[in-house]
């Protein structure tokens, strides 16, 4: 993992600090993140705030962890991920940025875009990005990083270049400098168009027992 970003880095005259790794554990139980965390990964992404929750207990003590949430939110657990995560990398409506403003506490967010047209993927159209980005500025307690894009899965990470590229260029317009993109077998792709934030499961941990 570590060498294919390194060789990611150098075709992109990259450096290893401008990437963050989150390290994906769903599905994955809390032992896995103290093996990570002693060998310095900090960030963690999970997509089920029920699942977190269960394993919250034996993490919440690791001090320089910060949570990252990167499934789809559903509202009626908003104000409970709000206790646990630290960023929230999967906003897609106003009314969903509003809500985990009301909890009250100071939170990182990200923007997740859909750019492809597939009926059961969440996240705003390219269009709705703007006033999504007003929503979120006129949000107290939340603090807007970037912008997060999971592209239609394909074997072949090429395929997901272009999806990576174009929102570069919509954080770009939009003056965001954060990008959440890439995992496991399409992170260079992702690197190399500029991502500040990889999402990396199976190529840290394995293969995971059950489908996610
Ligand atoms: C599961 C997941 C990942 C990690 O996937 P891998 O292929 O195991 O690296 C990254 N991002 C999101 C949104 C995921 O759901």
């Amino acid at each position: 993992m570590e060498a294919r970003l390194e060789q990611a880095l150098t075709r992109a005259g990259r450096q290893r600090k401008e990437i963050t790794i989150v390290a994906v554990t769903k599905l994955f139980p809390a032992a896995v993140f103290q093996q990570a965390y002693s060998l310095g990964l900090h960030h963690f992404g999970e997509n089920y705030v029920q699942e977190f929750e269960s394993k919250y207990s034996h993490v919440s003590s690791l001090q320089h962890a910060r949570f990252h949430f990167i499934g789809h939110l559903q509202s009626n657990k908003a104000r409970r991920a709000t206790e646990i995560f630290h960023v929230l990398q999967t906003i897609d409506t106003p009314k969903l940025a509003r809500r985990l403003n009301e909890a009250g506490k100071a939170l990182d967010v990200m923007i997740e875009v859909k750019l492809a047209e597939e009926e059961a993927k969440a996240g705003a159209a390219p269009q709705e990005v703007p006033a999504l980005i007003d929503a979120i500025g006129a949000c107290p307690n939340l603090r807007l990083l970037g912008l997060m894009t999971m592209p239609p899965w394909s074997e072949d990470a090429e395929a997901s270049r272009p999806y990576f590229r174009r929102l570069r260029e919509l954080a770009g317009r939009n003056g965001l400098g954060g990008l959440s993109m890439g995992m496991s077998h399409d992170f260079e792709a992702a690197v190399e168009e500029g991502a500040t934030m990889i999402r990396i499961g199976t190529a840290l941990f394995g293969r995971r027992s059950k489908p996610a």
